[in-house]
């Protein structure tokens, strides 16, 4: 990585060792060698032109709400995703939520609410941006971002700029083809369908929801859910049933409230959860047969932890 040629092209723009940690929902992990931060859509898909044009590695930060960063940091640019333009086209049935990728989900989901519009309820619990959640295939309460998104705008690293829509997505539990193919494509905005709806319903519902993760899921930094859910089952029932709640590496903790939550209780390092996620999927591996796979992405150098 020529750092000339960074600085030639981003000037000011280009920080170097920004701390990650407190730009991620779990707060552990180094810091980014070097770091940008792109406010609008059009920021985001020229920076990814150029570094893809010279060859220079980079990593997209929406929300850090499901990536763990390694304590060594991370040896690349990290995009921070600030594009966050998000307006609500009105047309009756075929309405729709156009949101710049780094827009809030959970803003997203309100403001169509606000408006009276159903649809993203289920979207108002879950944190990161739109386009973690494209990515990603976010979902909770029986909904996910496969049923409702219309089209998504991306930029291709080999086939430019493209409109794709759910079925080219190729989206399947909390996977999407742009994630079976990391690095290939940014997300720049995306349009969410929603229809008219009766607010006070509206209301009930992303009251409900809400109610229910307070009651079911605990408090502090996490990545959410550690592990996916294997078919049929669930990862926290399983790890629950082996009597892991409450079993502690470092600073991390599996959660007394919902055995797949790992909390960090303040002065966990990325190594303690990275321990503790392999002690528990070997238990769980040898007791059980089942291999859990994790639902969050490991980012930077963890040479050292393997
Ligand atoms: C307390 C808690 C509760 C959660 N509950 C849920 C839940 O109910 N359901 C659920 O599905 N998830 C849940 N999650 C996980 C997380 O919120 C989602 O996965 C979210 O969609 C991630 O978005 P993000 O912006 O934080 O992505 P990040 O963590 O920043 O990034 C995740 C991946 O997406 C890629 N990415 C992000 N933006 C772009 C872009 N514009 N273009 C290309 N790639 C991009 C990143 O490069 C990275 O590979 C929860 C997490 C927490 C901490």
């Amino acid at each position: 990585m020529d750092e000339k040629v960074l600085l030639k092209r981003f000037a000011q723009r280009l920080k170097k060792d920004v701390p990650l940690a407190n730009l991620t929902t779990a707060k552990v992990g180094g810091a980014a060698r070097y770091f940008l931060n792109a406010v609008n859509a059009a920021q985001l898909a020229e920076d990814v032109a150029f570094l893809w044009a010279e060859e220079i590695p980079f990593f997209i930060l929406g929300s850090g709400s499901n990536i763990l960063v390694s304590d060594a940091g991370v040896d690349c640019v990290v995009i921070h995703n600030k594009a966050n333009h998000i307006h609500l086209v009105e047309k009756g049935d075929s309405s729709y939520v156009q949101a710049e990728s780094g827009a809030i989900l959970i803003t997203a989901a309100r403001q169509a609410a606000l408006r009276g519009y159903t649809g993203l309820e289920w979207a108002t619990t879950i944190p990161g941006t739109v386009g973690g959640a494209v990515y990603g295939n976010a979902g909770a309460y029986g909904a996910s971002m496969q049923q409702h998104l219309l089209l998504v705008d991306i930029l291709h690293r080999g086939k430019g700029c493209l409109s794709l829509n759910t079925e080219q997505m190729g989206y399947s539990y909390r996977s999407s083809a742009l994630k079976r193919e990391p690095g290939m494509a940014v997300i720049l905005s995306a349009r969410l369908a929603i229809k008219k709806g009766d607010k006070e319903r509206i209301k009930e519902l992303i009251n409900e929801f809400s109610a229910r993760r307070k009651q079911t899921q605990p408090p502090g930094p996490c990545i959410g859910s550690t592990f996916k859910n294997p078919a049929g089952d669930s990862a926290g029932r399983i790890i629950d049933s082996l009597g892991l709640k409450g079993t502690r590496v470092g600073g991390v903790q599996v959660s007394p409230v919902h055995a797949n939550f790992f909390v960090n209780e303040g002065s966990a390092s990325a190594r303690d959860y990275y321990d503790l996620i392999h002690l528990v999927q070997r238990i769980v591996e040898e007791k059980t047969g089942i291999k859990l796979e994790p639902e969050f992405e490991l980012i930077g150098d963890w040479k050292e932890q393997a």
